[in-house]
């Protein structure tokens, strides 16, 4: 692991380790780079973040800066923890390439105290900074804004890693990114909690043990409201009766706000209809602790993944058949862009050419549900027709399944651009959840809050004799089983190794592997664990 103080030295540093020694180096090919922006005093809640940006990249990079820009002239700059020793061992531990760790001097060049007035802000929303924190910390996410992009460009990271445990942070620094066009994917982490329920964090340090119990009611508060929402209370206002209520069993607890706010925008919510986040603020002694709880009307997801020829598709969608859900193939929206490209004349390798091209184009998937018993509601939609994809309004269900499309479509979907757009698309069809989808990163990218995650597996060996067995139907000339064994090999390892989108497991997938099963099997132990820890938990 190394540490820079300085601009030069971690620019010169990431150019070098970012580089394949391979010599056929493309934009494609340069190894990922993960940044986790810090304050430093490194607790379990920065692990989490830490851990997930070296599952996902090649590089990984932490900073570590008290930003005097984003602290108001009474709040805890002077004060706040410095443990830059026990830090860097802790980064060291978790596999962390570059800990960046400038002076103010650095980065703002000795404009950041009395001199900001002359130094170039980043100014969010006013509107997203006007509830929750924002009047309470006047500048704060300017000066978080700031710090953000800079590191940003600095770094130059493909993802930066968040926590949900600043809700308002994270909100308003996917619209900083969205709205300056910054190239980088904003990844959300949940918030790591003490057995108590206390968020971790930072300032945690500061309270007595006294008041580290007491603080315990934040989370209790939360926890209330969520119990109060599942069982049907949408309003606002009694919401937020439930948390004050709870809150004000700890006399020693100063709540300064609790609100109920649209998680995305941040606009206050009179009644939850899909989403809503309730966020407290309160003073504990001379503690400022904040917390937050998203609560969600959506139906629950089922995400499919696993490697290719584990027979997702046909799981997923008899699935979602025996649930009455929608089964949303995202393989048929990949299928869709390759027949456009393919349409369009457009050279594969054009990826220039297909990000414009898929960037203005609309894949839609129509389901025919069809009522088997009219009063029985919900539960008895039945997969009678098969899904109709349009994409631009045209209908391409068959075309999308000739030889032509399944020949090109793997290479189409590892472009990044075509992912993006999709992904973006999958996002809003599982907004009001519902839906069983398969892929390789439904459950990691797409759904990382999918209420059921599965990872489908069988052995190189399975999968060679059911593709061996596909292709004696089909009546294809007969292939080895060990040619077929070497291709899914290498097919494994390219899936897992690419830098957009890799397969990878999610840490709360369920791993079925389905070498000794039937696919009726399979289809019965996902019907079963999505009633057992659904229906009966809910
Ligand atoms: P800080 O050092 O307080 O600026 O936090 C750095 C990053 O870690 C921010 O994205 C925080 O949201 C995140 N973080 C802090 N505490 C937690 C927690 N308890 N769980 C998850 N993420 C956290």
């Amino acid at each position: 692991m190394r540490l820079f103080k300085t601009i030069a030295g971690l620019r010169s540093y990431l150019a070098s380790c970012l580089q394949e020694t391979d010599s056929a180096v493309t934009a494609q090919t340069r190894r990922s780079l993960g940044l986790v922006p810090t304050m430093g005093a490194l607790h379990e809640g920065h692990l989490s973040l830490i851990r997930r940006a070296r599952q996902e990249n090649a590089v990984v990079t932490v900073s570590i800066f008290v930003n005097p820009l984003q602290f108001g002239p009474q709040e805890d700059f002077h004060k706040y923890p410095k443990t830059l020793a026990q830090d860097s061992e802790l980064c060291e531990a978790a596999g962390v390439d570059v800990i960046f760790a400038p002076s103010a001097e650095e980065l703002y060049g000795g404009r950041s105290g009395s001199r900001k007035d002359i130094l170039t802000q980043v100014i969010p929303p006013r509107a997203m900074m006007a509830v929750l924190c924002g009047p309470h910390r006047p500048g704060h996410f300017e000066g978080v804004a700031t710090v953000v992009a800079k590191l940003l460009n600095i770094v130059q990271p493909d993802r930066a890693y968040f926590g949900q445990k600043d809700a308002q942070q994270l909100a308003i620094l996917r619209r900083v990114v969205a709205d300056l066009n910054l190239p980088v994917e904003l990844i959300a982490c949940p918030t790591v909690r003490e057995a108590s329920g206390l968020a971790l964090s930072s300032r945690n340090q500061y309270l007595s043990p006294e008041e580290r119990s007491h603080a315990a009611a934040l989370y209790r508060s939360l926890h209330r409201a969520e119990q109060a929402f599942h069982q049907g209370i949408r309003k606002s206002q009694e919401l937020i009766s439930i948390v004050k209520e709870e809150l004000s069993t700890v006399a020693a607890m100063r709540p300064q706000y609790v609100e109920l706010v649209h998680p995305e925008t941040m606009v206050p919510l009179a009644e939850v209809e899909e989403r809503g986040l309730v966020a407290i603020a309160a003073h504990l002694g001379n503690t400022r602790l904040i917390d937050n709880i998203v609560l969600s009307a959506r139906k629950p997801i089922i995400a499919i993944d696993g490697p290719a020829g584990a027979g997702k598709s046909t799981v997923a969608r008899r699935v979602a058949a025996e649930l009455g859900l929608l089964y949303l193939d995202t393989g048929a929206m990949y299928r869709a862009v390759t027949w456009l490209v393919q349409q369009s004349g457009i050279e594969i390798s054009d990826e220039a050419a297909i990000a414009e091209l898929v960037s203005q184009s609309k894949i839609e998937l129509v389901q025919h549900l069809e009522m088997q018993e009219p009063e029985a509601g919900d539960a008895s939609l039945s997969l009678a027709n098969p899904l109709t994809v349009l994409i631009n309004g045209q209908d391409v269900t068959r075309e999308i399944r000739t030889p032509a499309v399944t020949a090109q479509v793997s290479a189409i979907a590892a472009q990044g651009e075509v992912r993006r757009a999709l992904v973006k698309q999958q996002k809003e069809y599982g907004r009001r959840g519902g839906v069983v989808m398969d892929g390789r990163d439904i459950g990691t990218q797409v759904f990382p809050d999918a209420e059921l995650k599965i990872f489908l597996m069988a052995s190189v060996q399975e999968r060679a004799r059911r593709r061996q067995l596909d292709l004696r139907e089909q009546g294809q000339p007969e292939v080895s089983l060990e040619t077929l064994e070497r291709a899914i090999f290498e097919r494994d390892q390219k899936d897992s190794s690419r830098k957009i989108s890799p397969l990878r497991k999610a840490d709360d997938a369920i791993e079925l592997v389905t070498d000794d099963l039937t696919i009726e099997a399979v289809v019965e132990k996902i019907v079963c664990l999505y009633r057992d820890r659904l229906l009966s938990g809910a």
